[in-house]
């Protein structure tokens, strides 16, 4: 990410959200993005999964410069190269643990089965394969949301406050589990987090301040 600029519009006023942000995460590399509420950390993910347009800057996955590809380009990108971890789980509520699991790697073609199984057996989800989401806990709905983003192999897995409706021995565990898998699956690991506890587990540290990474 280089020079990344976004504002917001709203009842007339204008914010600058993000104002020059350059970030890189590397293959391998585990970033613990912090900074308080309202700092814009969700934004640069949305930006960086290309949920949202960026206003200037410029965002490149691999080689690929985002803004370049075209919108059916950019929709198999994020499909087949980006894993997306959200605090609310995000399941499909009418497909099993199972389906959930490959529902991304199926779409994108990328369904692997022995990395399919590797992730059931590393999450413990062999036990909960027919059961749907809501009858899981908060910390298993989250495991099978991680092995459904890191299913398809990608390049970048973006969580934003993947532990943040966890308890703490929870968060811990889930966390941990997500680190294992990502060192395995080689890609690399952007986390917002509100805890300065997790985020010192990662590799690197940055924190989003008045617009830019301090
Ligand atoms: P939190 O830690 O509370 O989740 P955050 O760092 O993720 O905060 P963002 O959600 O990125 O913050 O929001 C950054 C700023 O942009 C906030 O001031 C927010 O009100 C504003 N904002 C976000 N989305 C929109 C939108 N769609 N329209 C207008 N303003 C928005
Ligand atoms: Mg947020």
């Amino acid at each position: 990410v280089a020079g990344l600029t976004k504002s917001y519009r709203t009842a007339g006023e204008e914010i600058a959200v993000l104002r020059g942000v350059n970030l890189t995460v590397a293959v391998g590399e585990s970033v613990a993005l912090t900074g308080e509420s309202g700092s814009g950390k969700s934004t640069l993910l949305h930006l960086i999964a290309g949920l949202e347009a960026a206003d200037g800057g410029e965002i490149k996955l691999a080689d690929a410069s985002v803004a370049e590809l075209s919108d059916a380009d950019r929709a198999e990108m994020r499909r087949d190269r980006l894993g997306l971890v959200f605090q609310q789980f995000n399941l499909i509520p009418s497909l099993t643990v199972e389906d959930n699991l490959g529902f991304q790697s199926r779409i994108a073609g990328r369904h692997d089965a022995a990395w399919h199984h590797e992730l059931v057996e590393r999450l413990g989800l062999g036990r909960f394969l027919k059961r749907y989401p809501e009858q899981l806990s908060g910390g298993q709905q989250q495991r099978v949301a991680i092995g459904r983003a890191l299913a398809v192999k990608p390049l970048l897995l973006l969580a934003d406050e993947p532990t943040g409706n966890l308890d703490e021995d929870t968060a811990d565990e889930v966390l941990a589990l997500a680190r294992d898998l990502v060192t395995r699956s080689g890609c690399g690991f952007l986390m917002v987090t509100h805890s300065t506890r997790l985020a010192a587990t990662l590799d690197r540290q940055v924190n989003l301040h008045a617009g830019v990474i301090a």
